[in-house]
Order: structure tokens, then sequence, then C-alpha cells
């Protein structure tokens, strides 16, 4: 069938993407799906900085690509063996499809699956297969969801069914910003009721660390941006104490307000800088974890002494640690309970035609989670 979609033909285009659009709108033809793989009409989209990262080509995905890895949508037709879905079900869709037989998937570490890690580098789905077509070429799918669109095709490990009384455009929500922010705070660093938190850099994964670090129950909060608004929006959502990541001598300024330091630091803005910043403000014996996926090699550097004297960790944390079949569920109740207001990071709606200009609000921090939608 036909599709409308948003494909990226060349990385690396200049800024504003306004002018350079490297987002064309296109008719391109969807397969149907094949064994395991599932249709499905997307009502609602995030737009997310590792869109941007390809974007800009500091994430190398094999190009022509249907964008988009974060969404909500409707089932609307299964392929053979898809027996635990039906049609008309809602879903979210994440941004690694887990095969559920490999070593990583029996541990119930699904973001670590191998089937699913080598389709998103070779931008198929997960039997290897793709289902997008311009001019009869073949193009590649964006980590196996391609949402970017009217209707994709994706395979049955990229799915989570929802309730149906969840609105979509939070749902969309839930297949990264949600997923990789709480998971890093419950899943990879499993922060304990009465902990000291610090997180550097509020974009949506950062202010979801920030709404997991409350529902863990955290006693103090720090967050850490450049941009003013995003600190009152932190502020709002229950961060104790907000700072400007500019702020003179600020290391020891949050030395002095945490009492020398949190249990737990989150760092999202993958600069040697921030990774640097999130480590010296992590306690002694404390865990510092990063979410970051810069493109681009960050190096940085840590005195082994000074981890092995005072026993500090550093984690990296990939979507979360997730198990999404589990967690998902989870947290669209908490959200349902108003304990997860996800609904707080939504900034404005965008169109199809209007995702370049998206991309330049994103890159230039004006806003948290823009949505992509239909009508
Ligand atoms: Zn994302
Ligand atoms: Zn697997």
């Amino acid at each position: 069938m036909k599709v409308k979609a948003a494909v990226l033909r060349q990385s690396g285009l200049k800024r504003p993407y306004a002018e350079s659009r490297p987002l064309t709108v296109e008719e391109i033809e969807l397969d149907p799906p094949g064994p395991g793989e599932v249709l499905v009409a997307i009502k609602a989209a995030g737009l997310c900085h590792s869109d941007l990262s390809v974007i800009t080509g500091d994430v190398p995905l094999p190009l022509p690509l249907v964008m988009g890895h974060e969404a909500s949508g409707v089932v609307e037709a299964l392929g053979p063996g898809v027996v635990d879905l039906a049609v008309g079900d809602h879903v979210v869709m994440l941004f690694v499809a887990s095969c559920g037989s490999c070593g990583f998937c029996r541990e119930a570490r699904p973001a670590l699956c191998e089937q699913g890690r080598r389709s998103n580098m070779t931008g198929t789905l997960l039997a290897g297969t793709r289902r997008l077509r311009a001019d009869g070429a073949e193009m590649n799918h964006a980590m196996g969801a391609s949402c970017f669109a009217e209707r994709a095709v994706v395979s049955r490990g990229s799915l989570v069914r929802i309730d149906k009384a969840v609105p979509f455009e939070e749902a969309a929500l839930f297949g990264c910003a949600v997923v990789t922010g709480v998971g890093a705070v419950i899943n990879t660093a499993k922060v304990p009721a009465g902990a000291s938190v610090a997180i550097v850099g509020l974009g949506g994964v950062g202010l979801n660390m920030l709404l997991g670090a409350t529902l863990a129950g955290a006693r103090q909060i720090v967050a850490i941006d450049v941009v003013a608004d995003k600190l009152a929006l932190a502020k709002s959502l229950g961060a104790t104490d907000t700072f400007d990541a500019r702020e003179k001598d600020l290391v020891r300024t949050i030395m002095k307000a945490t009492n020398r330091g949190v249990d737990y630091a989150f760092e999202t803005a993958g600069l040697a800088e921030t990774l640097d910043l999130a480590y010296r403000i992590t306690r002694c014996g404390g865990t510092t974890t990063t979410t970051s996926l810069p493109g681009r090699a960050v190096n940085w550097t840590v005195s082994t002494a000074h981890a092995v004297l005072e026993e500090r960790t550093v984690k990296g944390s990939f979507m979360g640690s997730a198990v999404p079949s589990r967690d998902v569920p989870r947290y669209i109740e908490l959200f349902r309970q108003g304990r997860l207001p996800v609904d707080r990071l939504k900034s404005n709606r965008v169109t199809l035609d209007r995702l370049n200009e998206g991309f330049d609000a994103l890159a230039a921090g004006a806003v948290v989670r823009q949505i992509l939608v239909f009508d």
C-alpha cells in the first residue's frame, strides 16, 4: 500500500532545517507484514534527540531511511504466526525489537538483544527483511520502527499492547523517553527510597529520570541544565534543587548543597564535560549512570585510584535496561494514577510537513517533547 512518510536521504545538512529540508515527505510503498510482523496505523510519534543525531550524521544509520522510533498506534493487520495481538489493539512501539530467544532476551535484558541490535544497525526488521520501497528500491527502517509515517510494518518484538483508554500522544512517549529515563533510575541504577539524585541534562530522557526519581522516593533531586524554562519545569515536577550548568564553581556549590555529593548521578547530554560533572557530584561510594549516545566518540578520563579508593560505579543504561512487556504496562498504570505525569513533558504537535521546523526547535533546546500527529 501507499503511505506518506518522512524520508532522510542525506545526513549532515546545515541548519536551519526549515531551509535545508533534510526530511522530505514522500509517498512510499509499504509491503504487507511477513511472518512475525505487524502492520500498525501510527497515531502519534515523538521527536527524539536521537533522531536529530541521525539527521546530523553523528549516528550513521543506513540511508535512505524512513525516520522515527517512538510511537503509538493501532494494529491493522497481522503477519503469519502473530497470535498474541489482534486487529484493533492499541500498541506502543519500542526502538529495539527483541527476539525473545537469544541469551540476552532469556536473561531479561532485551535492550541488548543480538538480533535487535543487528537489525537496527542494518536498517531492517528482526527477520532481516525490509518492507519499505520507493521507485522499486528498498528503503531502510529506523530502529525497526520508521514511525514518521501514516503506517508502519514492524516486528512483533517491537510492540507492547496497551490499554485502549490511554491517549495516543502520551502513549507514544513510553516507547523511548519514558522507558529510557524512568528505566535508568528504576532498573539500571536501582535508586532506593530516601536516596539523593542529580540529573545533568533535562531533555525528554532527563525529565523522565526526574519523574523516576520522584517515583522511587528520592529525598533530594538536583536538576542541572542551561535552559531556564527547563529548570523551572524540573522544579514543578519535583526537583528540590536546580542549577544552571554554566554557573561558576558549580561542583563546589552542588557538593555543599548535597552534603558532599549525591548517591546517584545521571547524565544525558553526551559531552565529556557533562559526564565529568555528573561523576564529580556523585558522592564517595556512589553510582554515576549515563544514557547518552553521542555518535562521535566522547572519551572521558577517570582516575583509577579515585574510583577504587572511593568505590565508585559508572554505568551505561540503554533503553532503561527495560523489559518493555513488563515495564511499559507498569509505567502506563502509574501515569493513569497521576504518579508519572508524562503529559507535562509534551511541548507542541507537529505534522509530517513541519518535521524539519520541529527538529530546528529541538536542536535549539527550546522544547522537550514535540509530538507528530496525523489527522
Ligand atoms: Zn529516542
Ligand atoms: Zn533477543
